[in-house]
């Protein structure tokens, strides 16, 4: 038997481009990044912070968890070079401090927070000839969420284009919602019943907040009677090695591909 330990909070990257994955995940290929993805992590890191101490009772002010904030975009622990992008150091911060606060005050309040970020119970995936991938680690960005509606998961995705038309853009969200459900429920043993949800919050242009659900993202991992869900087609890359391009990805770009310069499936 081979088992190959993932990262849970990487596995949906597989289905994005999973050649691109297949670099970073498996091969070790570098990711440098640049401020903007920098600033992403940051706000991650401060809203991770504040709904801690919200679910402990050690409670952070917005402006301490902007504090934690400052001190991650100023010394981010990727690979980063502060020249990928154009954003500036000044400008990173001001958005960062304007959308954190934003959603310690009018978006965080609405929610009854159960885990941030929870540590699962390692998950193991069959994908036969003696192939097991082993999903491991925390739900990254995740919360699980407790209210009338049952119990769910909400993701928080920070980005250019995060909030379109008021509300959180879904698009391609559905396999982390779908792998963070199953691990929720391989690790306590308890149902998700309430959908997922997608928190934006926008890092481009007017600082905006939006939020989407998402259903049905567990049947899009483990497929029904009929179809195959993605685990089965993750299983197929797996035990054959072959992990395929998308040049149609949205991270098909040198700034976020380290296969860049070498693919030949990009559009040129
Ligand atoms: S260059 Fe594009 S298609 Fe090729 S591995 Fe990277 S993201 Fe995928």
């Amino acid at each position: 038997m081979s088992v190959t330990k993932v990262r849970a909070s990487s596995w949906a990257g597989l289905f994005d481009c999973a050649m691109r994955w297949e670099g970073i995940h498996l091969l070790g290929m570098r990711n440098v990044v640049g401020r903007r993805a920098a600033l992403g992590t940051a706000i991650h890191a401060g809203t991770a912070a504040f709904d801690t101490g919200r679910v402990t009772g050690d409670t952070l002010t917005p402006d301490d968890a902007a504090g934690v904030l400052v001190d991650k975009l100023r010394d981010p622990a990727n690979e980063f070079d502060p020249n990928k992008d154009d954003l500036t150091a000044s400008e990173a911060e001001a958005t960062g401090i304007t959308l954190l606060t934003k959603y310690c005050l009018e978006v965080s309040p609405h929610y009854q927070f159960a885990a941030v970020e929870m540590e699962t119970k390692p998950l193991d995936i069959d994908c036969g000839g003696g192939t097991i991938v082993q999903l491991t680690g925390t739900m990254d960005r995740a919360r699980i969420r407790k209210g009338d509606g049952g119990v769910g998961i909400a993701d928080i995705k920070t980005g250019g284009t995060a909030v379109q038309k008021g509300a959180a853009n879904i698009k391609g969200h559905s396999p982390q919602i779908g792998t963070y459900e199953l691990l929720f429920e391989h690790t306590t043993g308890e149902q998700i019943t309430a959908p997922g949800e997608i928190i934006g919050l926008k890092t481009k242009g007017k600082a905006e907040t939006g939020i989407a659900t998402i259903n049905n993202a567990r049947r899009l991992m483990v497929g029904t009677d009929t179809q195959p869900g993605l685990i089965e087609f993750a299983a197929i890359m797996f035990r054959t090695g072959n992990f395929m391009p998308n040049p149609k990805s949205m991270l098909c770009s040198e700034a976020y591909c380290p296969r860049w310069k070498a693919c030949i499936f990009k559009d040129e």
